[in-house]
């Protein structure tokens, strides 16, 4: 029997395979299993207020333990296996339920008080229920609505605008915080976007990886943040990963980011060390400016 197992989890994990049907039925099977073993995690990254340098928030970001190698399996793999089978919508509401519970476990410990960010899938978004489950696991874990915050993508909402609109509008209504993630990668404009009821947008990091290299990148991540602003809207950066970046962003008055520059996602338990440390983001010197950037 072990043998046998051992086999699937082989197959499972053999990217020679490609992600044919076959291999896509281990993966659900597999994720079904770890779901209900309590085998996923979150893992947490910070998001960095620029203005002060301090850790205002955190992204959950759903991690997968391989049994086998001891190693992490990316979202990457899982999640859109999750999403064709369903099987999205428990490990969303877990995600939901867990980030929750861990939030108010920082606060307990006397840690300052952060927003926690949970993605959510296009399909959680065709749940008509999903503010009844949002509001649900808010009373259950004692967590004020306003230290949640949900990031969907803007594919996700222009897949059906109207029905996201409205769904979005419910979930504002319970008080929590909701943010565009990706912004940027889609086709639909930030005109369009801002009838929806969002307070936040994540510039994706496919531009801020390329602001150095390419003036186009740093034109649209530039213009971005000007007119989110001028629609009332808070804007972070996400993929942070130099020095530089960070000095353009802060020079064109982004007010967060969050990428390895300063963390990568960390385990619960790392990450409440880290805020026990009340590390700061260090500014770089204006004079080291790139004039150029
Ligand atoms: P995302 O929501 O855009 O999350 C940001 C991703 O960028 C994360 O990848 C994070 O680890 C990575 N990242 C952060 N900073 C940097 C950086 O400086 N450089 C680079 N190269 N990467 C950086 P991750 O954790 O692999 O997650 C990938 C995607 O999977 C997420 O993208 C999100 O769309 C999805 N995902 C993760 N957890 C969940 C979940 O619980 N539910 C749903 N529906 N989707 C999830
Ligand atoms: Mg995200
Ligand atoms: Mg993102
Ligand atoms: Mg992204």
């Amino acid at each position: 029997h072990s043998a046998e197992r051992r086999g699937h989890e082989q197959a499972l994990y053999d990217e020679s395979l490609g992600h044919d049907a076959e291999q896509r039925l281990l993966i659900e099977n597999a994720l079904r299993l770890a779901i209900e073993r309590d085998q996923l995690e979150l893992h947490y990254q910070p998001k960095v207020e620029l203005a002060s340098g301090r850790i205002i928030g955190v992204e959950a970001l759903a991690r997968w333990r391989d049994r086998t190698t001891g190693e992490w399996i990316a979202p990457d793999r899982f999640i859109a296996v999750a999403e064709e089978s369903g099987l999205i919508l428990v490990l969303g509401a877990w995600a939901l339920r867990e980030a929750c519970r861990q939030n108010r476990e920082w606060a307990a410990q006397g840690l300052p008080p952060l927003v926690v960010a949970v993605n959510l899938s296009a399909v959680q978004l065709q749940q008509s229920d999903l503010p009844s489950v949002v509001r649900r696991i808010l009373a259950e874990t004692g967590m004020p609505a306003e230290y949640l915050e949900l990031e969907l993508t803007e594919s996700a909402i222009m897949e059906y605008p109207e029905q996201a609109n409205l769904l979005l509008r419910e979930l504002k209504s319970l008080g929590v915080k909701l943010s565009i993630d990706d912004f940027g990668t889609g086709y639909s404009s930030l005109a369009y976007l801002s009838r929806f009821p969002v307070d936040l947008l994540k510039i994706d990091r496919s531009f801020i990886n390329a602001l150095e290299q390419d003036s186009s990148a740093a034109a649209i991540a530039t213009s971005i943040i000007a007119m989110a602003h001028q629609l009332g809207l808070q804007v972070i950066a996400e993929g942070v990963e130099t020095e530089r970046q960070l000095a353009f962003l802060q020079r064109h008055g982004c007010d967060q980011i969050q990428g390895y520059y300063f963390s990568k996602p960390l385990a619960a338990a790392d990450l409440g060390w880290l805020l026990t440390q009340d590390r700061r983001l260090q500014m770089p010197e204006a004079v080291s400016f790139k004039r150029t950037l």
